[in-house]
């Protein structure tokens, strides 16, 4: 698939770059075309000397104009003969202008000057500010007669647009000609080939970010499938892949969970089978052995005898009572949740040792009504366990300490006594059959916290710091109880 991607992004990228390379290709080979077409060249061309005609017309017209005005002026001291057009005529001896006719300022009079001193004696024109301007110089006895005259107006203009433009077109070909017809194809081809190496290597970045996570994720459902519920996608991947990689994890992680829970439930359910079955066994000799006793005893006047079926019927009992307490462990009923007040329930449990002088109940804190979702057969047995066990604990006298909170999602119930407190650790109180009781069963608290597990609730046991056992009972409210379900 990777494979696929990088070709399909390598299309992508190489399209747009091959459209532009072709246009720029297909424009400069028509600039070139326009620079080289046949009668470009020629019209500027015949426009110039078109014009270098004129230009040497009027440079005749001035040099004849020169040889009137030498022919009619009488020599220096004669006033010097009238110009036509604005002109301007100077007579020149060893560098001063002797004779002037026409207007001239002092930067036309230095460069009449300058022709004067000059060895050129063709007419010409002018540089510089008087580029408008023809000239011609005549030595005249001592001296030089100098002649300025403007040119026609628009032969001027036209004569530099004309030498101009021909100038530019001949240097731009120069430059340029060569340039595309050879450089601009290696240029293109160049800046084509940097295009194809980056849009290579961002091809193949972009097919390795999109193929590689997908290549987890195809590994991962197959070693889930497989059974393998370990198993961790772990790549890095940008937005949506990485949503779907953290989604793939966690649909794992849950799959891992009930999984284990499975597993434990079934556990569970065999254990119980097993125990239901040997409590049955236990219970069923213990009810012809009670008999039997009975008869004996009625039977007997030896008091060692009577005694001694005393003791047994008392063990049959006991035995009966742990039978009992094993069989209901194993079969605890599923609750039957009822919408009820936890402080209610404490209360018709406390009822019960209102009379009691050993025992004095303190409460820390009652927050009002604390409405739980619950079983309340099973609840009140699991408070009474508590209480019983507390009262047990203080023996002849000591207080019971109660403290009720609740938050937006929880009813937190704590029993505390000022007996002697919880072995270490206190956790092996909810051990199945640990008792300190002479005849105790063991399984009070175990079922307790069954109970309290079955409402999705947790029952944990620590010592307060000033001694006495600390029980922290804590059962989901109403309102998140029903969300649960
Ligand atoms: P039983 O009461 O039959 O012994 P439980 O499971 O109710 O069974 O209790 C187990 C043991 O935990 C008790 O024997 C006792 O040692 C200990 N225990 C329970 N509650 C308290 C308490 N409030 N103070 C001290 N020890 C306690």
């Amino acid at each position: 698939m990777q494979r696929r991607l990088f070709v399909i992004f390598i299309l992508l990228s190489l399209l747009p770059a091959a459209t532009i390379l072709l246009i720029n290709w297909q424009t400069s080979q028509r600039h070139l075309g326009f620079l080289e077409s046949p009668g470009l060249a020629e019209t500027l061309e015949s426009s110039l000397n078109l014009a270098r005609g004129e230009l040497n017309r009027s440079l005749e017209q001035i040099d004849a104009h020169m040889d009137q005005v030498v022919n009619s002026w009488g020599g220096e001291g004669q006033p010097l003969p009238a110009t036509i057009n604005g002109g301007i005529l100077v007579f020149v001896v060893d560098g001063s202008i002797i004779q002037i006719t026409g207007e001239a300022d002092k930067t036309v009079r230095q460069s009449l000057l300058d022709l004067a001193a000059a060895p050129r004696r063709e007419p010409l024109r002018l540089g510089g500010e008087q580029r408008g301007c023809l000239a011609v110089v005549r030595d005249v006895g001592p001296g030089q007669l100098v002649l300025t005259q403007p040119m026609t107006p628009g032969l001027a203009r036209n004569l530099d647009a004309i030498s101009q433009g021909s100038a530019r077109i001949r240097q731009t070909r120069l430059y340029y000609g060569d340039l595309l017809r050879g450089d601009t194809l290696a240029t293109l081809l160049a800046l084509g080939l940097v295009l194809l190496v980056a849009s290579l290597l961002l091809s193949r970045y972009l097919a390795r970010r999109i193929a590689h996570p997908l290549r987890a994720l195809a590994e991962g459902t197959r070693k889930v499938a497989e059974g393998n519920l370990e198993h961790k996608v772990d790549v890095e991947a940008p937005e949506e892949m990485g949503q779907l990689v953290r989604a793939f994890n966690r649909m794992t992680a849950d799959l891992r969970t009930s999984k284990e829970d499975l597993i434990q439930a079934e556990r569970v359910a065999a254990w119980r089978g097993v125990a239901r079955r040997l409590a049955h066994e236990i219970k069923n000799p213990l009810t012809p052995i009670a008999l039997a006793m009975h008869r004996i005893g009625k039977r007997v006047d030896d008091p060692t005898v009577t005694d001694a079926v005393q003791t047994v019927l008392e063990e049959t009992e006991n035995l009966k009572r742990l039978a009992d307490e094993f069989s209901q462990y194993a079969r605890l009923p599923a609750p039957e949740p009822l919408n009820f007040d936890l402080a209610d329930l404490l209360h018709s449990v406390l009822e019960l040792y209102a009379e009691d002088p050993r025992l004095l109940v303190v409460w820390e804190s009652e927050p009002g009504p604390a409405p739980v979702r619950v079983d309340p057969g099973q609840i009140r047995q699991t408070l009474a366990n508590l209480v019983k066990n507390a009262v047990a604990a203080v023996g002849n006298s000591g207080k019971l300490i109660l403290n009720l909170q609740k938050d937006e999602k929880h009813v937190i119930l704590e029993i505390s006594d000022t007996g002697p407190g919880l072995p270490d650790p206190p956790d092996r109180v909810f051990e199945p059959y640990f008792t300190t009781k002479p005849t105790g069963t063991g399984l009070g608290l175990p079922i307790a916290r069954k109970i309290v597990e079955d409402h999705r609730g947790s029952l944990t046991a620590g010592n307060r710091p000033e001694g006495g056992a600390r029980f922290r009972l804590t059962l989901p409210t109403t309102s998140s109880a029903e969300e649960n379900v």
